[in-house]
């Protein structure tokens, strides 16, 4: 599962996790589940935990947080520079300054693996 944009909707995330979790493990019993949570995806790592936490409670839950990288037009691929504007992110390429590059890594919650039992 991969969400491409940053702003992104808890209950839902947490639903399409839940459900792609429990879809994953069938019938057994969900031990440990572990994501991969962009460095530009704006939900709180903190929030997305405890909601994961209500849904499988007996679950240890990891997550691997992934850094940004984006590919510019003018052919820059790398880290691009990143201006806070309180909640809103922007990208801007250091060798050209264009404004929001494509992102290439950084912007998924990925259900990585699970483990069970
Ligand atoms: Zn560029």
């Amino acid at each position: 599962m991969r969400l491409n944009y940053f702003h992104v909707d808890l209950n839902k995330t947490v639903d399409e996790l839940d459900s792609t979790v429990k879809e994953a493990a069938g019938s057994s019993h969900v031990t440990k589940i572990f994501l991969r949570l962009g460095e530009y995806v704006t939900l709180p790592k903190a929030t997305l935990l405890s909601e994961l936490h209500k849904r499988f409670p007996t679950a240890s839950i990891e997550v691997q947080e992934t850094f940004g990288k984006v590919h510019c037009l003018c052919g820059y691929i790398g880290k691009p520079v990143i201006t806070r504007d309180s909640d809103v992110i922007c990208l801007v390429c250091p060798k050209c300054k264009k404004k929001y590059p494509h992102v290439v890594e950084g912007d998924e919650i990925e259900l990585s693996e699970i483990e069970v039992e």
